[in-house]
């Protein structure tokens, strides 16, 4: 069977590496707010270009932490409206509702996936105080344009970065192009940790210091309080294993770079509509790779059937699930069908060239 995502076979890349780190965190005795995160917060925000890093639990917590930082700076507040595409995975949504925020869909790109940027004025009210933009798939989503609206309309650019570690725009990394970013380092993402854990990263000193706090029980100082905060931390062996891992994101992505152009170019299937390679391919580093057909359900039925596995991301959108049934009447033509549509097939760097070869061939034979 050829896996969606071996994980096991990805991390065992690195197996000495990351069973010494193990090992060594393990005999330190020492296992929160230590040396490893240390390193890992100097190295992301190396990689990232950013002035400040700073690791929490989790992706979600990453980006929630943001908005609630924003808010105890008084920059929003309870109420006020963020732009969030229509099709992203929910816990964009969840990061803003959260909080308070409300969250204001706007329709996806038909081609990139990814916020339809020329579709983001005509949403903008007296209420609105960011652009809550996810590189969904890996591919950024950026433009002078997305620039210039922010800054006429005086926005907060915030990245959801969770699936896009590694991409450049214009030779800004994703997670380097707004006011701050979250990152999910969730197994199954680019750069995975062996568990839960995330990131922010930002160049303004007053929200970094303001997030280090909320996410320390609202403290910057032991036993003082200043926030109503939270516990989010990443810990010391989720960071020692990522900081091994990090070394590699750009090898690992390079990989899904090439593996990508090559079902591009050799699938050639007419019931299956295949993903754009951007004109700058640094665009993108393929965290999925989804295909789309008006026979999604029987075509995934199929390539079980040989022995592929599939994930659909994502079967249904934030406004039609249950927790969010309050936006149930809202229609987004555009977002409805891509969930329909989409599959995503197997990429990831671990790839076999026979695996390769026989998702090309399913694919065409279908
Ligand atoms: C994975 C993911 C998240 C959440 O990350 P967790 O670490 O699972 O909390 C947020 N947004 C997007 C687009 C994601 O893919």
């Amino acid at each position: 069977m050829i896996k969606f995502l071996d994980l096991q076979k990805v991390n065992l890349q690195h197996q000495e590496e990351i069973e010494n780190k193990l090992l060594s965190v393990f005999r330190s005795g020492w296992y929160l707010l230590g040396s490893e995160v240390k390193s890992f917060e100097t190295n992301l925000a190396s990689y990232i270009g950013s002035k400040y890093a700073l690791g929490v639990a989790n992706g979600l917590d990453a980006l929630r932490l943001i908005f609630r930082a924003y808010i105890e700076l008084g920059v929003m507040k309870a109420g006020d409206e963020v732009l969030v595409p229509a099709n992203t995975y929910i816990a964009s949504v969840l990061a803003l509702s959260d909080n308070g925020l409300v969250p204001v869909f706007v329709e996806p790109d038909a081609n990139t996936y990814n916020i339809d940027i020329s579709k983001i004025e005509e949403k903008i009210s007296p209420k609105t105080k960011a652009i809550l933009v996810v590189h969904l798939q890996g591919r950024i989503v950026f433009s002078e344009e997305l620039k210039n609206i922010a800054q006429k309309h005086q926005l907060k650019i915030v990245e959801d970065n969770a699936q896009a570690i590694g991409a450049e725009w214009s030779g800004i990394k994703s997670g380097n192009l707004g006011d701050a970013a979250g990152f999910s380092f969730y197994p199954g993402k680019n750069l995975g940790a062996l568990g839960d854990a995330g990131a922010v990263t930002t160049n303004d000193k007053e929200l970094f210091d303001t997030i280090r706090a909320i996410a320390n029980y609202g403290s910057n100082q032991k036993y003082v309080n200043i926030y109503k905060g939270l516990n989010s931390r990443l810990d010391e062996i989720q960071a020692a294993v990522l900081d091994v891992k990090l070394k590699y994101i750009g090898h690992e992505n390079g990989t899904r770079r090439k593996i990508a152009k090559r079902l591009i170019s050799e699938i050639n299937n007419p019931k299956i509509l295949l993903p754009e390679n951007p004109a700058d391919e640094n665009e993108h580093v393929w965290h999925v790779f989804v295909v789309r057909t008006e026979k999604r359900d029987e075509f995934q039925a199929y390539l079980t059937e040989k022995g592929i596995q599939t994930i659909i991301h994502y079967p249904i959108p934030p406004h039609k699930q249950e927790a969010y049934k309050e936006y149930s009447d809202l229609s987004f033509p555009i977002t409805e069908k891509m969930h329909d549509e989409v599959l995503s097939l197997p990429i990831s760097s671990v790839l076999e060239e026979e695996e390769i070869q026989a998702i090309i061939k399913a694919v065409n034979e279908f």
